[in-house]
């Protein structure tokens, strides 16, 4: 443990903190945060906080609208980019907590670390993720409202002056680096207005409550630029989406990395090729946790280096899963169909969860393709046992209502939840008249 209740009291009294904020997240992944004064830190480390549950996205249960906020001490920060003329901010991550003293069903972050429960009983000790988030940075008209216009003409690792978002850039990964980040990389995506920035990776837990910091970071300095940052996964047809690579590898019960065998031809062990297997087997079922928004099936489309299809091999980047090169404590699966919009706690629970199913039923392994998939037809796919991922989040919906290892994993609440919550989703979506109709069938029908 990195902080001790004294500690924070401590730091916080040096550091002139006014107000700390109390965060956790909806089902949904968006943050929602309780702020308290100074003078409640110390109640409120000992989890006695209360929140009324039944206003929040998931939480709605009649008889448990109060909750109580567990900090977890190892995420206390003082959040730098939020300094006012009143002292510092700063926040704890906290777990949500009934009246009865247990984990909340409705609380994302909880239901992770339920999952880890039943990875470690299979005998790992962390299961370690490295993410690569993309976004776009938009400008903002005089009305402060975003303009599908982007921040700048760059593609692909330019550089100034065609990236004219590179101050901002730089400006996050300053920031980030302020509140302890290891940025790994920062650079410009493949199309115009959109960046991507890398983090070291961390056990999972850990590593997304970065990324919630992370995307907070980053939509806050953006205004400071007078730009807004998005991690919509698709928001414009014509270029490359937002995806976010996820890089996971599991750590046997020493530590040592468990997907590396140095005897195996493609430096892979027998674990490591299950828990692919696990997550190509259930990836349909997942798939509406991981790419949960009506947008995030327009990115899965072919052309714009994103997956379509439940494969995985050594070098080919057309595969949902591909093995980068680094073998030893850096051999790792990099996940490629995940996308930004995704509540990183349910979703690596559910990558979790199916891996782990693999290993534990011991499934006949799937073997990589090496083969570049866009080029092939539907037929010749199919012939090699490929399927394509859900075209759109009413199939993604439909294979997750079909799934019990989800609903086993999620829990009844978080489940059902999630199902009515995107099922009004998708048939708001279906009502609309979209300009492509218009466009289309107005003048010749
Ligand atoms: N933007 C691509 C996606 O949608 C990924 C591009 C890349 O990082 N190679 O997944
Ligand atoms: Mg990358
Ligand atoms: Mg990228
Ligand atoms: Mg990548």
């Amino acid at each position: 443990m990195k902080y001790t209740k004294e500690a924070i009291l401590d730091h916080a009294k040096k550091e002139n903190v006014r107000y700390i904020r109390l965060m956790f997240s909806d089902i949904i992944g968006t943050i929602k945060s309780v702020e308290i004064p100074i003078g409640q830190l110390e109640s409120a480390l000992d989890g006695e906080i209360m929140f009324d549950g039944s206003s929040i996205e998931g939480f709605v249960r009649i008889m448990e609208a109060d909750m109580f906020l567990r900090p977890d001490f190892d995420t206390w920060m003082i959040l730098s980019w939020e300094e006012t003329k009143y002292g510092k901010v700063a926040r704890l991550i906290c777990d949500v907590y009934t009246p009865e003293g247990n984990p909340s069903e409705a609380d994302p972050r909880s239901n992770l670390k339920k999952t880890i429960k039943k990875m470690e009983k299979l005998g790992f000790s962390t299961l370690k993720i490295g993410f690569e988030p993309e976004f776009f940075l938009f400008k903002l008209d005089d009305k402060g409202q975003v303009k599908l216009d982007v921040a700048d003409h760059g593609g692909y690792f330019d550089l100034s002056p065609i990236d004219g978002a590179e101050d901002c850039r730089r400006d996050i990964v300053l920031e980030l680096e302020k509140i302890g980040f290891k940025i790994e990389a920062s650079h410009h995506e493949v199309a115009p207005g959109q960046n991507e920035i890398n983090f070291e990776f961390a056990d999972v837990v850990e590593a997304c409550d970065n990324l919630q910091t992370f995307k907070l970071v980053v939509k806050n300095i953006a205004r400071r630029h007078n730009l807004h940052a998005t991690f919509m996964p698709k928001p414009i047809a014509s270029v490359n989406g937002s995806g976010m690579h996820t890089n996971c590898s599991l750590a046997d019960e020493f530590g040592k990395n468990a997907f590396y065998d140095p005897k195996d031809e493609m430096g892979l062990s027998v674990t490591a090729r299950q828990w692919i297997t696990g997550i190509l087997i259930h990836s349909k079922e997942f798939c509406a946790i991981t790419n949960p928004t009506v947008n995030s099936y327009k990115r899965l489309v072919p052309g714009y280096e994103a997956p379509c299809y439940m494969s995985w091999s050594e070098h080919n980047r057309s595969v949902m899963i591909r093995i980068p090169a680094t073998r030893g404590r850096g051999t790792r699966a990099e996940i490629r169909s995940v996308d930004t919009s995704a509540n990183p706690y349910l979703a690596m629970s559910v990558l979790l969860a199916s891996g782990l199913d693999a290993i534990e039923k011991n499934y006949p392994l799937i073997n990589p393709i090496n083969e570049n998939l866009f080029a092939l037809t539907n037929e010749q796919r199919k012939e090699m046992g490929v399927e394509n991922l859900p075209d759109n989040l009413k199939e993604a919906i439909d294979f997750f209502k079909g799934s019990p290892l989800m609903k086993e994993v999620l829990g009844n609440h978080i489940f059902n939840k999630f199902i009515e919550l995107k099922t009004k989703e998708w048939d708001e979506f279906r009502k609309t008249v979209t300009e492509w109709e218009i466009k289309r069938y107005i003048n010749i029908i």
